[in-house]
């Protein structure tokens, strides 16, 4: 609690420090100003990201842990709208770094042009808070963390592994605090793209729902464990989101709405959410809702993103 207080008294420093009218001319310059909510920073996150599910295959023959989740108290949105480029890069992008394209400049699966100079993903602000929050993310889908995550969290392999690996991997990290105590973890499985891009991203294709039933049945038994976790007292906040739909076997046209709408949802036992009939969200609402769930602010990052918490 010490440190916390030492925290909130130098961010008020900083923060008259920074009201200097000279230093507006760069909205990243001067110091960052963290703060730190000391009533829900014990809160954890666990978000799971699922490549190219198109949110028509959300239905109770297909993903029934999903279609069952929208009654517990959670936002859901499926036309949850992706970037302009529906590539994966951009999208998950997006998502971690809490702004669009036009910012973080992830325009293709490249990442050659990222500008994490003025736009890091959020584990680098929860490091900079530096109160010890433990990050993590585990991923099949490799470029993740090797271009965005991997230099600000505490646990990020770099080697490539598929779903059921990612799977393994949260379990052991949820279960026993193996390789780490994890305080905001994310996931990403990717073998719904894979199947989407191989044989068609479509309710009506057999491969692609069987796939996204599998991921369903991991989302469901991490769930699980989430709820056990909450009886003993931890206060998680569970999501999952998605970076895009597809059409025939491509997401490249951003202008078919089975491509450029998926699906995010977040799940906790007393938050009030916004609407889920009136608010549609977008990919960079997602590190918002992180910062505002778990007590964390950055005047940086406020004045650089383009989302909004869905939390109310
Ligand atoms: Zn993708």
């Amino acid at each position: 609690m010490n440190r916390i207080l030492q925290i909130l008294s130098l961010s008020i420093l900083i923060f008259l420090y920074s009201c200097d009218p000279d230093q507006n001319s760069n909205i990243n310059q001067g110091p960052d100003t963290i703060t730190i909510d000391s009533l829900k920073i014990h809160r954890k996150v666990l978000i799971i990201g699922i490549d190219g599910f198109r949110s028509d295959v959300m239905q109770e023959s297909m993903t029934p842990f999903m279609f069952a989740l929208q009654n517990k108290n959670s936002y859901y949105n499926v036309i949850h709208e992706t970037e302009e480029i529906t590539y994966s890069g951009p999208n998950w992008t997006s998502m971690l770094t809490g702004v669009n394209q036009n910012k973080h400049n992830v325009l293709d699966n490249s990442f050659e042009n990222y500008n994490y100079n003025d736009y890091p993903p959020f584990f680098y602000y929860l490091n900079q808070a530096n109160i010890g929050i433990q990050t993590s993310s585990i991923v099949n889908w490799t470029p993740i963390n090797n271009y965005v995550l991997s230099d600000y969290s505490d646990y990020a392999p770099e080697n490539s592994m598929n779903d059921l690996t990612v799977f393994e991997n949260a379990k052991q990290i949820l279960l026993e605090e193996n390789p780490l105590d994890v305080d905001v973890l994310f996931l990403q499985f990717d073998e719904l793209d894979g199947a989407g891009h191989s044989y068609g991203f479509s309710p009506t294709t057999e491969e692609y729902v069987n796939t996204a039933n599998t991921i369903d049945s991991y989302a469901s038994e991490l769930y699980n464990i989430i709820e056990n976790k909450r009886l003993k007292g931890e206060d998680w906040m569970f999501t999952i989101i998605s970076d895009h739909g597809g059409e025939g076997t491509s997401h490249s046209d951003g202008s078919h709405p089975d491509v450029n709408r998926t699906i995010f949802f977040a799940e906790h036992p007393d938050i009030q959410f916004k609407a889920d009939c009136c608010y549609f969200s977008n990919q960079a609402d997602l590190a918002p809702t992180v910062f505002d769930f778990i007590g964390v602010s950055s005047s940086h990052f406020n004045n650089n993103t383009d989302g909004l918490t869905i939390i109310e």
